[in-house]
């Protein structure tokens, strides 16, 4: 197997706070024998259980950048019982452009993997994460939230699997995380991700979706500090009391959940997030852009429930989510 030209330049398994960057090789018209410098923290203790935390897995989603900020600056060797690894803009390229995909080679780094050593960069990211780093951790948390072309209420995600022991344990996490909404999901297309990857090697992912529009505000990012402190008490890695709210429990059974547009046009929502909604009810209309006197077209729910997510912008194109309804579990 050819070796992953990323290289670290803080230690990995010393104990100690680490601030450093992986270095990726990328030689490019501005810079002959440049590098893309991603930055990494590594907050070590003795023994004890390895935490991979990620934001920016998509570019443009900015709860998991912050909070993982705020944790790398302020957590102390000593407050800490193993390891915690902090990468607060997983696809770099992408996150310093303010954008889902990486501007270089338009890699969605939670469609890329196990990714390549020998591919573009997105992909020698993306196997850096499965051959290097994956394989030292125990729990993955990885931010996401809706980017610049969807809004979600706050919640995180743990999938339905195949390996029920490691379902449990990922439910418990999830649980930990102590979103106001928390969500359990059959992934449908799931070849490629982040999230495949980490189950797929029995260890415990937590995901979250926890805003978006391309910007965070101070409730989801204070629901983003909370919940990964949460997991890391959960988990042994901290000490203390975790803060534990209600949370709304939500299943996503089928594709009955998704709302998808036909057409392009200028796009109404008629129920806001958090909504709940009965089956057939209007979730927006969507009107032409080109002229007056047409009606809208409306998009119903197919599902009774809450809505959990919903197309952002103000115009939207056929094949865009229109919005997401989550099945209340009780
Ligand atoms: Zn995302």
């Amino acid at each position: 197997m050819i070796n992953n030209p990323i290289s670290a330049n803080i230690p990995l398994d010393q104990d100690g706070v680490h601030h450093g960057f992986l270095k990726l090789p990328y030689s490019r018209d501005d810079s002959a024998w440049g590098a893309i410098m991603i930055p990494i923290a590594v907050i070590k203790n003795g023994t004890g259980p390895t935490a991979l935390l990620t934001g920016a897995n998509h570019g443009d989603e900015y709860e998991g950048p912050i909070a993982l900020q705020d944790l790398a600056l302020t957590l102390k060797a000593q407050d800490v019982s193993g390891r915690v690894i902090i990468v607060p803009a997983f696809n770099y390229p992408a996150f310093r452009a303010g954008t889902r995909t990486s501007p270089i080679d338009k890699g969605n780094m939670n469609r890329t993997f196990p990714g390549r050593p020998d591919g573009t960069p997105t992909e020698k990211i993306a196997d850096y994460f499965q051959r290097t780093l994956l394989p030292m951790a125990d729990v993955a948390v990885d931010f996401h939230s809706g980017g610049r072309t969807l809004d979600f209420v706050p919640f995180a995600v743990a999938h339905i699997l195949e390996d029920k022991v490691n379902q449990a344990a990922c439910f418990a996490a999830m649980e930990s995380f102590n979103a106001p909404y928390s969500v359990q999901l059959l992934e449908i297309d799931s070849v490629g991700m982040y999230d495949t990857a980490i189950e797929d090697m029995g260890k415990v992912l937590v995901s979250t979706e926890l805003g978006g529009g391309g910007s965070s505000s101070a409730k989801s990012n204070a629901i983003a500090k909370k919940g990964l402190r949460n997991v890391l008490i959960h988990f042994g890695i901290l000490q203390g009391e975790m803060q534990l709210d209600p949370t709304v429990r939500l299943d996503m059974p089928d594709d009955k959940c998704f709302t998808t547009c036909e057409a392009d046009g200028l796009h109404e929502p008629v129920v806001d997030l958090g909504a709940m909604v009965e089956k057939g009810e209007v979730l927006a209309r969507v009107w032409p852009v080109d002229r007056t006197g047409v009606a809208p077209t409306e998009y119903t729910a197919k599902r009774s429930g809450i809505v959990i997510t919903r197309h952002f912008n103000g115009l939207i194109k056929s094949g865009d989510c229109v919005a997401v309804v989550g099945v209340i579990v009780t």
